[in-house]
């Protein structure tokens, strides 16, 4: 075998199996302030933007049973239990678009749109950088969760935990997508 084409294919083989991995999905929702503002569709449109494929999408209001398993216990242990019943109740407050997201190394990308947590300090350009200004300082005066229009999922791990809370196998579907149809030939 010369040379090239056994790199060629060391190539391939290697690309294919990072493919593999790579292809991620990511839970977002979009919480009731989101639809409040009446910028669902404009949310949506960025993650079409980028090329990520909506693989499962639903408007819902959220059972308290639900709300609990996407807030767990790990919320209360970073942010405290009085955030954690208040971001319970947030999100019991409203109808919210769950949406799950498909695409390469799509946690990162999506957390990166999304912005920082305080929507004072979330960068121009993200989402909430450029449709919220409120702080955790106002929210904690008023005794009010951060109304910061989005959660996304922050790691593959998560991901894979947040869609079994918002979704059930069969809302979910396979896409044939750009970012998988141009395989490197062997
Ligand atoms: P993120 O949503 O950016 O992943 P966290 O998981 O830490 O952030 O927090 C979950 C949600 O709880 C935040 O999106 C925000 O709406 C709310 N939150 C976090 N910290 C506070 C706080 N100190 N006061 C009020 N609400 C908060």
């Amino acid at each position: 075998m010369k040379l090239t084409s056994l790199s060629s294919n060391l190539w391939s083989t290697t690309l294919i199996s990072m493919n593999k991995n790579m292809i991620q999905r990511s839970l977002v929702l979009l919480k009731p302030d989101a639809l409040d503002r009446g910028i669902v569709g404009e949310i949506i449109t960025r993650f079409e933007r980028v090329g990520a494929s909506i693989v499962g999408l639903k408007l819902l209001v959220s059972e308290k049973d639900t709300a609990e398993k996407h807030y767990t216990e790990d919320l209360a242990q970073r942010r405290g239990e009085a955030v954690r019943n208040m971001m319970i109740e947030m999100l019991l407050s409203g109808p919210v678009v769950a949406m799950t997201v498909e695409g390469v190394e799509i946690v990162e990308v999506v957390r990166k749109m999304v912005g920082a947590t305080e929507p004072k300090a979330a960068a121009p350009g993200t989402i909430r950088g450029d449709y919220s200004h409120v702080s955790f300082a106002h929210a904690d005066e008023k005794g009010i969760g951060v109304f910061n229009l989005i959660h996304a999922s922050s790691s593959p791990e998560e991901a894979e935990v947040e869609i079994n809370v918002w979704f059930r196998p069969e809302e979910l579907f396979n896409r044939d997508s750009s970012y998988t149809k141009f395989t490197v030939k062997k």
